[in-house]
Order: structure tokens, then C-alpha cells, then sequence
């Protein structure tokens, strides 16, 4: 886990030391099942588990924050807790759900009515609105302000029998309609809505707010310290005025911390659901789309999830973080764990003029560079390959240092190449480069020792396989996609996913599984897809290039 220290780690560090909370370390994340997790979900998952893993006896809940009751919840319910659980963090039996507390925040609701804090308010929505006043004007009281008691607890009672339709009555908070801070003045605790929750059916027609439920779901649970990110900082005191005002047991304090923007990407599951829904997208596993979900499919791996959200740290400072720095992590993950193969994305034929036609050998070939412990496979090599068709060209400049007229070359694990020029095969059509090898220089190097300082890479053409291979770029062009746009969708970039069909990969990928790594060599990291993939049929999602194209084009 991290070691890094921020002013989170820092507070609880302190507070143990003090003795608070007995010695205790209770964290929660509070996911609303109304998407799918996010990268920025992530750093939160990444904060609240990882606190309560280096601290010992440290706990960290997995509470839905199912309060308001809408469709879908049970399917981004499963979403979460199977990305939460691939970031590699473990709940144990510490799953709760809000919904569980509803007949106590009920309890506590009619408290607050007894202690003369809370009044059912008649006023309509735009009525409340206009009664709030200002940031520069304080707002006025409701005249349903001063109800008695007993009034108010037969009106709650009502509302929660069912007996008055939809905003026509809300319970609120009897605070301070002066209050410089707008969250105290009155806000509202109950309302009513007919609709059925996915946990609790058609048990309750009233639902409690958030600001009211999520202080004492944290209150009920033990939770020691309520991380959340910086919108809710103006929510504290009312946080802290439930709390006091009930007496609960447990006081959670809440600690507030910046929330994590990426560029290239837009971050609300709002904005994330409408491009699933406008299709512009494939759903919200589109290897594009920064969800757990959509990254886990373009094949990066959890712990470079794990490892940038340690880099970022944690700080009360709003920034926006290069997207590239999420994708170096994915490098340096996969630069240590995946294993090398051979892959030809835009295919070229190579003809060896002087290599016998009916020859074929078997070239040794290291699985990594630096890890011999990762193995050895045999590669075969015949007469006609296919090299990438970028890696010829027919005037090229003198720092070329691959295929051009005259030039040697080695071909990875091969043999030294000289390229004599490019021919077009009257019978087919296709384009073929002409080349005479060095039969001395199997496995690449001369004997006379003479420098061949390029290297490329190759499939031999009797031996590949084809493949399908989806190149995924950023989703949009811009670095703030919400910047200077009436809608953020006219900044998607349309080239963010180029779709390759021709793709010819050395054979030993012919059965690879389905949810695998790999480096092709030169190329970048690719992930067999994890449904579309099958042996025999592959097709390969390009998780990361090998360097990051974007920063050398600004
Ligand atoms: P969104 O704004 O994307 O709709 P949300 O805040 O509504 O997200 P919740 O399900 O309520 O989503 O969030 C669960 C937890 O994750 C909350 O504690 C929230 O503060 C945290 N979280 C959400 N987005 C980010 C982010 N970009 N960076 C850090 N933490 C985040
Ligand atoms: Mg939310």
C-alpha cells in the first residue's frame, strides 16, 4: 500500500495518538448504484481502503448510498462491487446499504420533530426557492415554520402513510434562515416519492435527503473519519448540526479533499451515462470511457490504477492531471509483466531473394528482454514475411534506420537484412519489398562484427495469423472538454478508435486466451479483448502505445 503521507493521513495519524475514537480506524466509500465506478471513483476507493489497510485493526465499509430510489440499481450495484473488488480491495462482511437504515433515520427524523428542530414545510419547490434568498441576502421564514409538535408529527406520520401526493409537504430542518451558509437555511430532511426502491419495494413513499442520511449511515456504522471531496465542505456544519442535535453515539468527523479530473475526458457518471446513450460509445465498458469497467477491458491493469492514484496523492488543491500519467502507469506496469510477442499491424510482404522457397526454420525468442525467467518461445521464419509498412520507404533519409534501398537491417531474433527495392507482383497485385539476407548472421548479429544499428519486426507470411486489432485513442480531442462548448460532446475525437482487420500476429498467439497481456514489440501493450476474443478468431485492444504520441504533438 502507499506510504505516501497527505493531510488525511496525517489528521488520523494525530487523532490515534490523541486516543480518539478508541483507537479505532473506520473508514467507508459511498457509492451511489447509479452508474458505473469511474477513474475518479478510483482515487477515493484507492484513499478510504488504503487508510484502513496501514493502520492496524483499520476497516474500511462498502455502503450503497441507496437512498433515492430510481431504476437500473442492481445492475450498477453488481458493477461496482466487481470493480471495487478488482482494484484489489476486500469488504469482507462489510457491506451495507443505506436503504438498511431507513426505519432508523425515520426514528431519528421524528426526534428532531420532538426536539422542536424539524417541521413539515407546505410550501412548493419554487416557493422554497424563492424563501431561501441569497448569497448576499438572508432568506425568510416559512409560515409553516411555527407548527406544533404534535401537528408535525401527525403531518410526517401522514406523509409516510402515503396520504399526500408529490411536493406538496417536505420535513425540513429548523436551523437559521440567516445563516450565511444556505445549506442551514432549513434545508429539507424528508420528501416524498412514489416510486419503488430496487431494496425496499413500495415499503416507503418518503425519502430521506442526502445531507441527512449519509451523516447518520456514517454516524450508525462507526465510521471514525467521512472522506469526501471538496463540494460537500460547505455541508459540514450541517453534517455536524444532525449529529449533535440526535446525540448519536458516534461522532464521524468528515475530512474533505479535492476530486480527481483528468484531461481528455469528461468525469460525471451524468455525462459518462449520456454518451452510452446516445451511443456514442459502446457502453460503459468502451475501452475509451475512463470507468473501471471500460479500462479494465482495454486491458489496464488495477495495479497501475492502484499505482496513480499514490502518485497523484491527496490534497485540498483542485487540478487537473494529464491523462498521460495514467497512461505511463500503465506502461511501467506492463513493461515489467507482459510478455513480448510479434505483431504486424499494417502488413508490407518481405521476399528474401535468396532464402530457399521451401525452407522454414524455428528462431528462439525471448518472452522479455530483462526476465529470463519469463521464458523462451520458437518463432518460424521462411522466405516471405510480413514487416510493418511503416518500416519501409522507398527515398528515405539518412537517420532512417530501417528498410530503404541499399540498407542492412536486422530482423528481431533473425537475420541481418539488405533491402534491395520494392516490386509490385504482377499476379496479385500486392506491394513486395525485395531483400538478401546474411545466412551467417542467424540470430542477429554479423560475425564480422559490423554495426546494423536498426532492428525491425517481422511474421512469417506462410506462419501468421490474422487478427483483428482495435487502436483506442483519447475519447476527445480537447483537454477540458467541457471548455468554451455549449456541449461537450463536439469535442469528441473522431479518431479515437481505429478499427485494423488485417492484422498479421506470430503464431503463438493463435491460442492465446481471452483477458491476456502483451507487448507487441515496437508497438505498445494489447489486451485480447475479454469478449470478443477467441482462439482462432483474435482480436486485440490496444491498451497503451509503447510512448506517448500526444505530448510530441503539442
Ligand atoms: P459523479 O460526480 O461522477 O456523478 P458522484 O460523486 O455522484 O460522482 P458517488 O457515487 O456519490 O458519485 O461517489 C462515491 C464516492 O466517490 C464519493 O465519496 C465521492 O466523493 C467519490 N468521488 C466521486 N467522484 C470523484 C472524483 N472525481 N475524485 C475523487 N473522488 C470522487
Ligand atoms: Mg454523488
Amino acid at each position: 500500500m502507499s506510504e505516501h503521507k497527505d493531510f488525511i493521513r496525517d489528521i488520523i495519524a494525530s487523532d490515534l495518538a490523541a486516543g480518539k475514537n478508541e483507537g479505532r480506524v473506520v473508514t467507508r466509500f459511498p457509492p451511489e448504484p447509479n452508474g458505473y465506478l469511474h477513474i475518479g471513483h478510483a482515487k477515493s476507493i484507492c484513499l478510504n481502503f488504503g487508510v484502513a489497510a496501514e493502520n492496524s485493526g483499520g476497516i474500511c465499509h462498502l455502503r450503497f448510498d441507496d437512498t433515492n430510489p430510481t431504476k437500473e440499481e442492481v445492475e450498477y450495484a453488481e458493477s461496482i462491487m466487481e470493480d471495487v473488488k478488482w482494484l484489489g480491495f476486500v469488504w469482507g462482511d462489510k457491506l451495507f446499504y443505506a436503504s438498511d437504515y431507513f426505519e432508523r433515520f425515520y426514528e431519528y427524523a421524528e426526534q428532531l420533530i420532538k426536539l422542536e428542530l424539524a417541521y413539515v414545510c407546505d410550501l412548493s419547490a419554487d416557493e422554497i426557492r424563492q424563501y431561501r434568498g441569497t448569497l448576499t441576502e438572508p432568506g425568510r421564514d416559512s409560515p409553516y415554520r411555527s407548527r406544533s409538535i404534535t401537528e408535525n408529527l401527525d403531518l410526517f406520520r401522514r406523509m409516510r402513510a402515503g396520504e399526500f401526493s408529490e411536493g406538496s409537504h417536505v420535513l425540513r430542518a429548523k436551523i437559521d434562515m440567516a445563516s450565511p451558509n444556505l445549506n442551514m437555511r432549513d434545508p429539507a430532511i424528508y420528501r416524498i416519492k412514489k416510486s419503488s426502491h430496487h431494496r425496499t419495494g413500495d415499503k416507503w413513499c418518503i425519502y430521506p435527503m442526502y445531507d441527512f442520511a449519509h451523516c447518520l449511515s456514517d454516524a450508525i456504522e462507526g465510521i471514525t473519519h467521512s472522506l469526501c471531496t471538496l463540494e460537500f465542505q460547505d455541508h459540514r456544519p450541517l453534517y455536524n448540526w444532525f449529529l449533535e442535535k440526535l446525540q448519536t453515539r458516534h461522532r464521524p468527523r468528515q475530512i474533505e479533499f479535492s476530486r480527481l479530473n483528468l484531461t481528455y475526458t469528461v468525469m460525471s457518471k451524468r455525462k459518462l451515462l449520456q454518451l452510452v446513450e446516445e451511443q456514442l460509445v459502446e457502453g460503459w465498458d468502451d475501452p475509451r470511457m475512463l470507468t473501471i469497467s471500460g479500462l479494465r477491458r482495454r486491458g489496464c491493469p488495477p495495479g497501475a490504477i492502484r499505482a496513480f492514484c499514490a502518485m497523484i496523492g491527496i490534497s485540498k488543491k483542485d487540478s487537473r492531471i494529464d491523462m498521460g500519467v495514467l497512461e505511463n502507469c500503465m506502461r511501467e506496469e506492463l513493461n515489467e509483466s507482459a510478455p513480448r510477442a510479434l505483431g504486424i499491424l499494417r502488413p508490407l510482404k518481405l521476399i528474401i531473394d535468396n532464402y530457399p522457397e521451401q525452407e522454414e526454420e524455428e528462431l528462439e525468442a525471448m518472452n522479455h528482454p530483462k526476465k529470463p525467467e519469463m521464458g523462451k518461445r520458437m518463432v518460424p521464419f521462411c522466405r516471405e514475411l510480413y514487416i510493418e509498412e511503416s518500416d519501409f520507404l522507398a527515398d528515405a533519409p539518412r537517420k532512417f534506420f530501417r528498410l530503404t534501398p541499399g540498407r542492412e537491417v536486422r530482423l528481431r531474433f533473425a537475420y541481418l537484412v539488405t533491402c534491395k527495392g520494392i516490386e509490385k507482383n504482377e499476379a496479385t497485385g500486392e506491394l513486395e519489398v525485395h531483400c538478401t539476407y546474411d545466412p551467417a548472421s542467424r540470430g542477429g548479429s554479423a560475425p564480422d562484427g559490423r554495426k546494423v544499428k536498426g532492428t525491425i519486426h517481422w511474421v512469417s507470411a506462410r506462419h501468421g495469423i490474422k487478427a483483428q486489432v482495435r487502436l483506442y485513442d483519447r475519447l476527445f480531442k480537447e483537454e477540458d472538454p467541457e471548455s468554451g462548448v455549449d456541449d461537450f460532446k463536439t469535442n469528441l475525437n473522431p479518431a479515437s478508435l481505429e478499427i485494423l482487420t488485417n492484422c498479421i500476429l506470430e503464431p503463438s498467439l493463435g491460442q492465446a486466451a481471452a483477458g491476456k497481456h502483451y507487448q507487441f514489440e515496437r508497438q505498445g501493450y494489447f489486451y485480447t479483448d475479454p469478449q470478443d476474443h477467441k482462439p482462432g478468431q483474435p482480436v486485440f485492444n490496444r491498451t497503451v502505445s509503447l510512448r506517448d504520441s500526444w505530448n510530441k504533438r503539442k
